[in-house]
């Protein structure tokens, strides 16, 4: 009778630490989920960021870019003068390149400017 009695409060031991193994795995499941959830939100706001940063840096006159979608390359140099860099003949950022070979240039700029501005990124390499 008392070894029953005791087999019964060990199983009565193992369900409540099962319960708490659930729990706590029930619990690490729950507080994943909003950290998957922060990162996808910061993505969205990191975007709004880089857009808002290079709009207010237009505004002010810092952000001139050769290519049509002004490039995010030159956002880490807090400013962009790729355009005078293509103006002077010299070659503008790596973004800017590819872009520009892909045909997204800033219309402003003349064939002449451009490829000027290009053969000089040969030379370079
Ligand atoms: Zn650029």
């Amino acid at each position: 009778m008392k070894g029953n009695l005791d087999l019964r409060s060990l199983d009565l031991k193992s369900f409540i630490g099962g319960f708490l193994v659930a729990l706590l795995v029930f619990g690490a499941f729950f507080l994943a989920k909003p950290q998957q959830e922060v990162s996808v939100v910061s993505t969205t706001s990191y975007l709004e960021i880089r857009d808002a940063l290079k709009a207010k840096l237009m505004e002010e006159g810092k952000y001139r870019c050769c290519i049509k979608e002004p490039c995010s390359y030159c956002l880490e140099e807090g400013g962009c003068d790729c355009i005078d860099k293509i103006m002077e003949g010299r070659a503008p950022c790596g973004e800017c390149i590819g872009e520009i070979l892909e045909g997204n240039a800033n219309p402003y700029l003349s064939d002449e400017q451009i490829s000027r501005a290009l053969s000089e990124v040969k030379e370079e390499m």
